[in-house]
């Protein structure tokens, strides 16, 4: 009874179909010259895959984010993969790579850290300590040097896997560091207020950005979306947050979302509407 009156609440607290609703992003689509598109990678311009390197985007996603990237001002790719790994699965030079979940970004060919120094050697040194003490089937460890996935889609039994990755984590009592789920994976992150929010904000002010369209299906995501939130409230920015959405999308990201996404075929029909001259 419980579960059914919960799948209801689900499908009425939605929020409506971006592809049904394209006429509230026309000024964006006007607008190119002080637009940024903010993408995450993985759920939202790729399908979710068990193992990180077996990550496929499409061929005319690709093409339209080619097109976006000669028009609007900036076109981002916001993941928690490293940052040059992003940069290699899109392998389009002229758009930006914030990676690691905000704490490094590429763009124009250069890497800048955000995060200082001595997190980012402590970071480095943990790599040793995971790959000795997380060893099971089907778990895949990506190892991104300023922070850490772990990878349990892929396990004969994921929900055992995350209770014996959650415990193994606790026995090895890491220090200054940020312990966060998503879906299918746990990741440790330093001890550092920088996310996918604070990249936003800084790209933002840097690149002089008016208008804003991000599109994720994490948690992490949240992060930005609830900054695109505040800067809208500011009137810094106009925002439009889009929740690309599964039956395991976090309930807290469509509550802060405006439009929904049916999965990564909605956001490569956007993105084709996006790249049409208006
Ligand atoms: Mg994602």
């Amino acid at each position: 009874m419980l579960k059914r009156f919960l799948v209801v609440r689900a499908c009425v607290g939605s929020p409506p179909s971006v592809l049904d609703s394209r006429e509230a992003l026309r000024d964006l689509k006007a607008h190119p010259e002080e637009t940024g598109l903010f993408l995450d990678l993985d759920g939202t311009l790729a399908e979710l895959v068990d193992l990180p390197e077996a990550v496929d985007l499409p061929a005319r996603t690709r093409e339209h984010l080619a097109s976006l990237g000669d028009r609007y001002r900036a076109v981002v790719i916001i993941s928690g993969r490293a940052a040059a790994a992003i940069r290699g699965i899109v392998a389009l030079p002229h758009l930006t790579y914030v990676g690691n979940h905000g704490l490094e970004v590429i763009e124009s060919d250069q890497r800048k850290v955000w995060l200082p120094p001595p997190d980012a050697s402590r970071m480095r040194l943990m790599e040793e300590v995971l790959r000795q003490s997380i060893r099971l089937p089907g778990v895949a460890l990506e190892l991104k040097e300023l922070s850490h996935a772990i990878h349990y889609r892929g396990a004969p039994d994921p929900g055992e896997a995350r209770t014996r990755i959650l415990t193994a984590l606790e026995g090895l009592d890491l220090e200054r560091v940020t312990i966060r789920e998503g879906k299918f994976l746990v990741q440790i992150r330093p001890d550092a207020s920088l996310d996918k929010g604070t990249a936003v904000e800084r790209l933002v002010r840097e690149r002089g950005i008016s208008k804003v369209l991000y599109a994720g299906d994490d948690t992490t995501d949240l992060d930005a979306f609830r900054v695109i939130g505040r800067l809208g409230r500011e009137g810094a920015i106009e925002g439009h947050r889009i929740a690309v959405w599964y039956p395991d999308t976090p309930p807290d990201l469509l509550e802060e979302s405006e439009l929904r996404a049916n999965g990564v075929r909605d956001i490569q029909a956007l993105l084709g509407w996006l790249a049409e001259p208006d």
